[in-house]
Parts: C-alpha cells; sequence; structure tokens
C-alpha cells in the first residue's frame, strides 16, 4: 500500500539523506527545500506525512497552513530537530507539531516514528473523519482532570511525580508499581507513563502487557527511553507506545507530551460515545423510541434461526392502526404523532422483555414473539389488540379520547425453519384478510405446506 511523506527541510544533505532511507522503505517521497514550495507540492497527490525542518516551525501557523492546505486537520507533521534541543522541542510541539523526529536518531527509530504516526492516522480517528457531518464530531470539551500512573521503580516514579506535579495540573500522578497496575481492577488511568532506571530496561514484556490491556479508548502510554537502544525504543513504538522520549527528557517536555495525549484521548473518547450514541439512533424511530425496520429485520431473522424443529415456536405479527390517515385528517398530523407513540407504549407494555416490536411503517408495526410453555400466539395477539381498542387513546391538547383500532395479521413458524421474508409476507397477507373482513381484529396466516 503506497504511502506519500512530503519532506520540507532547508537543510540539503540532511533532505536527501531522509529522501533516500524512505525510499529505499518503500514510501514515495517528494520534498521541498522551503515552506512555500511545500505548500506548492501540497496541491498535488495527498500526503500521508509531513517531516517538517524545526527551524520552518517559527509559530503555530506552518503546521496550520501545511493542514488546511493538505485538508487534513490530522494530519500528521514531524518536526526534524535534534535529541538535545530540549527548548525548540517543546517549542515545536506546542506550535502543532505531531511529534519531533530527531535527526541524529538511528534510522531504524526514525522509520519506526513514521510508521506510528501513520498508524494512528488511519487508525479509530481516521473512521470517525470519515464519518457523515453530526454523526460523531467532538465538541471542544473542557479538560477533564485525568490519573497518570507513572511505573517505575518506585523512587525513580516518585521523582518523576515530583517533578511533573508543576506542569500537570488538574491532572493527578501517582507512582504505580507494574504488579498493581496490572492486577487491579480499580485502576485504570488516563495515561501511563513508564520511567525505568536509567541503564535498565523495564521488565520483559511490561510494555506488550500493558499495550495488549488497552481499550478501545486507550490510555495513551509515553515511554521514557532508560537506556537509549534505538532498537527497544523503535520496539515499543512499533507495539503500540504513543511517544518515546529520550533520557535526557525535561519534565516540561514529557508534561507537554502528557496533557497533549490525554486532550486527545479524552476527545476520541467523546467522538467515540457520540458515534455509539448516533448508531443507536440510526436504529431507532425517533418518534416511538421502538426499533426502526433496519434493526428490527436482521433481529427477527435471528430470533427465527432459533425457531424451527427442536426450537422454541415463533408467532410474527404485523398489526397496522385501522382508518388511521382520518386521525391525520381530522385532528392534524401532531395528533397523529401522539396517538403512534401512545399506541407503540401500549404495544411495548403488553410484552416480554425479550419479545421484538418495531415500527416496521407509518403506522404499522412489527411483533415477534417467541412461544415458550403457555404461551398463546392467538390470546397475545388479542391482547395487544384490546390494549388498544378498550381503551380509547387521550388527546390532551383536544381535550378528548379517540378510539383506535388496529389489525393483525399473525403467522407462526410451527416447529418448522422459517425465513423472516417468508414469515413477514403471510403475515401480511393475513393483516390484509383482517382489514378486509372489518379491521379491529386478528387473522391466522395460511400454514406452509408440511
Ligand atoms: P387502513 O385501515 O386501510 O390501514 O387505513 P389507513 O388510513 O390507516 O391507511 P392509509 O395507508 O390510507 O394511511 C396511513 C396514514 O398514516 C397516512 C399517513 O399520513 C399516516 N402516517 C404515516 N406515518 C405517520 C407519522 O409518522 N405520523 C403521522 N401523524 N401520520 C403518519
Ligand atoms: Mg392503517
Ligand atoms: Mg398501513
Amino acid at each position: 500500500m503506497l504511502r506519500r511523506v512530503l519532506i520540507i527541510d532547508e537543510v540539503a544533505p540532511r533532505r536527501i539523506r531522509l529522501q533516500a532511507g524512505l525510499q529505499a522503505a518503500c514510501y514515495e517521497v517528494r520534498s521541498a527545500c522551503g515552506l512555500a514550495e511545500g505548500l506548492a507540492l501540497l496541491r498535488g497527490p495527498p500526503a500521508d506525512l509531513v517531516l517538517l525542518s524545526g527551524g520552518l516551525i517559527t509559530g503555530p501557523s506552518a503546521c496550520d497552513l501545511l493542514r488546511r492546505r493538505a485538508g487534513q486537520p490530522g494530519l500528521p507533521i514531524l518536526a526534524l530537530l535534534q535529541q538535545g534541543e530540549g527548548e525548540a522541542r517543546v517549542r515545536v510541539l506546542l506550535a502543532g507539531a505531531s511529534e519531533v523526529l530527531p535527526e541524529d536518531a538511528s534510522a531504524h527509530f526514525q522509520l519506526a516514528q513514521i510508521r506510528s504516526f501513520l498508524r494512528q492516522s488511519s487508525g479509530p480517528r481516521a473512521l470517525y473523519d470519515e464519518m457523515p457531518d453530526g454523526f460523531c464530531e467532538a465538541p471542544p470539551g473542557l479538560e477533564r482532570p485525568s490519573l497518570i500512573a507513572v511505573v517505575g521503580p518506585e523512587a525513580r516514579a516518585e521523582s518523576w511525580c515530583r517533578s511533573l506535579r508543576p506542569f500537570l495540573a488538574p491532572h493527578r500522578l501517582t507512582p504505580l508499581s507494574r504488579r498493581s497496575l496490572l492486577e487491579r481492577e480499580d485502576l485504570s488511568p488516563d495515561a501511563l507513563l513508564l520511567c525505568a532506571a536509567p541503564g535498565a530496561e523495564e521488565a520483559p514484556g511490561l510494555l506488550a502487557d500493558l499495550l495488549a490491556r488497552r481499550g478501545p479508548a486507550a490510555a495513551p502510554l509515553v515511554r521514557i527511553s532508560p537506556s537509549g537502544t534505538a532498537a527497544q525504543d523503535a520496539a515499543a513504538l512499533d507495539l503500540g507506545a504513543d511517544a518515546v522520549l529520550p533520557a535526557v527528557v525535561t519534565p516540561l517536555e514529557a508534561a507537554t507530551r502528557l496533557r497533549r495525549l490525554i486532550g486527545r484521548r479524552l476527545r476520541n473518547e467523546t467522538r467515540m460515545r457520540l458515534l455509539h450514541d448516533g448508531l443507536r439512533l440510526a436504529l431507532t424511530d425517533p418518534l416511538t423510541g421502538l426499533s426502526n425496520r433496519r434493526h428490527a429485520l436482521p433481529a427477527l431473522s435471528r430470533m427465527l434461526r432459533e425457531t424451527g424443529p427442536g426450537g422454541t415456536d415463533c408467532a410474527v405479527m404485523l398489526l397496522d392502526l385501522d382508518h388511521f390517515k382520518q386521525v391525520n385528517d381530522t385532528f392534524g398530523h401532531a395528533a397523529g404523532d401522539d396517538v403512534l407513540t401512545e399506541v407503540a407504549r401500549r404495544l411495548r407494555s403488553g410484552l416480554e422483555p425479550d419479545d421484538l416490536i418495531a415500527r416496521y411503517g407509518g403506522e404499522e408495526f412489527l411483533i415477534a414473539a417467541k412461544l415458550g410453555a403457555g404461551r398463546d400466539p392467538l390470546a397475545l395477539a388479542d391482547h395487544l389488540r384490546c390494549a388498544l381498542a378498550l381503551r380509547p387513546i387521550p388527546l390532551p391538547a383536544e381535550r378528548r379520547s379517540l378510539p383506535v383500532t388496529a389489525s393483525i395479521g399473525l403467522a407462526l413458524s410451527r416447529g418448522a425453519a422459517c425465513l423472516a421474508d417468508e414469515m413477514l409476507k403471510r403475515a401480511d397477507e393475513a393483516l390484509l384478510s383482517a382489514k378486509r373482513q372489518g379491521r379491529n381484529q386478528v387473522c391466522l396466516a395460511r400454514q406452509l405446506a408440511a
């Protein structure tokens, strides 16, 4: 799969070295020696990632301009700087760079850093970005105080907590042992900072263990490289660590990274919640709160798969309100809506929680129920009919009640393995018979030939 990298660097030898390394790793690379040329190149084929000289990031505008020109608010931009340029590293992060690509790091580490960002930008964030408008836009939320677990040898973890606290309010920091973190159910920190003792790697497998236990709205994990072994650092990024920082990192730089990753996680969490809500709403009828047809049909098929020889029988009903058009014509559409809402409520409360009820069309409902011992389908259908017919529906705005009746077509699976389509077809034929025979009644569908 082709991935495109754009290098914007005024330092020619560095630019040429990076370009050669990336081409050897099978990236399509374009390069520019300044911002204006880089912006012009973004008019062409899109870029998946930009490597930008730290010297060209003088304020927020460079990263903003590139992302706007590319039309990708999440475009990863890695700033080219030396490991030791502590202040400049913080400056470019605050100016919008996604991360620093240390130019004095090994090619192995640099490629892992690039892979890490390409993976992130095509992960869940990309999914959210592709959702239709209004589906899962994360509103700009307030920063919620988060818990950051600092994992490492006790004295070192405590020392990191102390030095980070002044930079990370209102977030809380707590030192945690590997064992507590892996074993305690009540602990779910919002971010993890790993700080092994200098020169020593963390416990074998710890990183993999932590990353494997992260949920979909993963707590970001930042690793302070204990020994600066390029291979271990690259492996940490490839495993899924969100950032690997040099052993010499300052508390301010580590805090800048943690704050930003926590913000990203909160946004993703909100987006995920909105996405779930959106999906639920897409399967729900907004007027009555019942399932809609899109949700009901697969649910009916699932229910019917559990029927048939050896399984429980199933009753499928189509219920259609009688002369409902007259309600709208006489009292208006809003009154019609009130009637539909009350009908849905009465039908739902006449059923068991596991039964299926959906708004199948305008004034038509689909009901399916498993027929356990002693459950008589004709009695159930008539119980639903009576729930409407015996008590007129109040229309408070009209200061009156309205008699409403329904006709029901009932199809039974009767020991046979039935498909949803054929059950619905039979229920629909029975519903037509109920209408023809005068409405306000239940009609049983023909049985399938044995
Ligand atoms: P029948 O007894 O033969 O079923 O007669 P009917 O009047 O109920 O059937 P018809 O198909 O002629 O009309 C159905 C009406 O249901 C027409 C439509 O305006 C109304 N309707 C469908 N959806 C809604 C809705 O969401 N709200 C309201 N208020 N009315 C709706
Ligand atoms: Mg009708
Ligand atoms: Mg109808």
